[in-house]
């Protein structure tokens, strides 16, 4: 009978973010800058029941939390009915939360409501329509509008998160402040990463933590408190007292946070990893498709999560120089490597 695991540094297995797709409809600089991408052959692409047995799998060794993300996950077709399979799957109150670009979403926002989606993170790194033109490669920001006003009128609590760039993006802030509060949703600024997809990447892009605290400040016009109790959150949460409103920010180059890490990442072909930089993971798809049962693959998750070391983020803080994780040919061989391909 398996029983909660931990990690060989004592982290707990309470989270799973599945992709349940790499493909996207967005070409953002940070996260797919080149033209052409290896995608995962149709058939390997795990179905919504080879989904919904790993996440059984994963129940009793303490599996609480499913974020469902990819790629673009709202391309992949129905997925209101995972949705709804993983909300029986986890029972009524377990957090149940897609990551999106927005842009496919207004269509859908209140039938994810329905099928027993928790929440909802719209990435979202600029209000400009140009800027998000250029940004993302897609001329798009009317529709990734549309789909949080949708989102917001289906009643799904809203979070926003945005990539902070030097010289693109750095200069919102206290925009993208203004419209997260009137629109009652928590807004993040994430610090811009050096993991696989970012070929561009370069320390003097990432608008680091304490830089954003000061934008913040200057903005509002007072220094905002931090919040305790962030767990094994990603964000560090903040008050801004007078203007009401909570932000986060996840300073993953900075100050990075793997010690409290409780989080595995399902691809969308089946392979889990233990961490956003890992080279190598479990391949679930063999067994899950060789007909291993619930318990057996609960064995085989038990005894890799009880191996993991990852502390990917630290790592590469400690790095004497840094750079991109991988150029572009080595991420066409390892296309797992890839951060829409792994789920961000
Ligand atoms: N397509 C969806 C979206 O954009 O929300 C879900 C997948 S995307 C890979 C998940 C998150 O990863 C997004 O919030 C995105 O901003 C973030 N991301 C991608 N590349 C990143 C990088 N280099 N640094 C920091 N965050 C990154
Ligand atoms: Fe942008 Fe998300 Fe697509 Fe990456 S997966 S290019 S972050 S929309
Ligand atoms: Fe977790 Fe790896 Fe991210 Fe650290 S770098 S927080 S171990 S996923």
């Amino acid at each position: 009978m398996p029983v909660p695991v931990r990690d060989r540094l004592g982290r707990p297995l309470h989270t799973l973010r599945v992709s349940v797709t790499d493909r996207c409809n967005l070409r953002c600089a940070y996260c797919m800058p080149e033209d052409d991408y290896v995608w995962s052959p149709r058939k390997a692409v795990l179905t919504f029941e080879e989904v919904d047995r790993v996440v059984a799998a994963l129940m009793p060794l303490g599996l609480r939390r499913v974020r469902l993300t990819g790629g673009e996950p709202l391309l992949r077709r129905d997925l209101p009915e995972l949705v709804a399979t993983l909300r029986r799957r986890l029972g009524p109150t377990a957090d149940l939360a897609l990551t999106t670009n927005g842009t496919r979403l207004a269509g859908v926002a209140a039938e994810l409501a329905v099928a027993g989606l928790s929440r909802i993170t719209v990435s979202l790194d600029t209000l400009r329509r140009e800027r998000f033109r250029a940004l993302a490669r897609r001329d798009a920001l009317p529709a990734a509008l549309a789909g949080i006003e949708a989102a917001r009128s289906a009643g799904l609590p809203l979070k926003l998160d945005t990539v902070l760039l030097y010289g693109v993006n750095h200069d919102e802030v206290g925009e993208l402040l203004d419209f997260a509060r009137d629109l009652g949703a928590e807004l993040r600024f994430i610090e811009y990463m050096d993991v696989g997809g970012a070929t561009r990447w370069r320390l003097e892009d990432v608008v680091p933590r304490d830089r954003i605290l000061a934008e913040v400040s200057g903005y509002a016009a007072e220094t905002p408190r931090p919040l305790p109790g962030r767990g094994a959150r990603p964000a560090e949460r903040f008050l801004l007292e007078r203007r009401e409103q909570v932000f986060g920010i996840v300073p993953s180059v900075t100050a990075p946070f793997c010690r409290a890490c409780d989080r595995a990442r399902l691809t969308a072909e089946g392979t889990l990893f233990g961490c956003l930089y890992a080279r190598r993971g479990l391949d679930l798809r063999p067994p899950l498709r060789s007909g291993a049962t619930v318990e057996g693959l609960g064995v085989l998750v038990a005894g890799w999560w009880r191996g993991r070391s990852d502390r990917g983020a630290e790592e590469r803080a400690a790095l004497p120089q840094r750079g991109a994780l991988a150029p572009s040919e080595v991420l066409r061989l390892e296309p797992w490597l890839e951060m829409h391909h792994r789920g961000g």
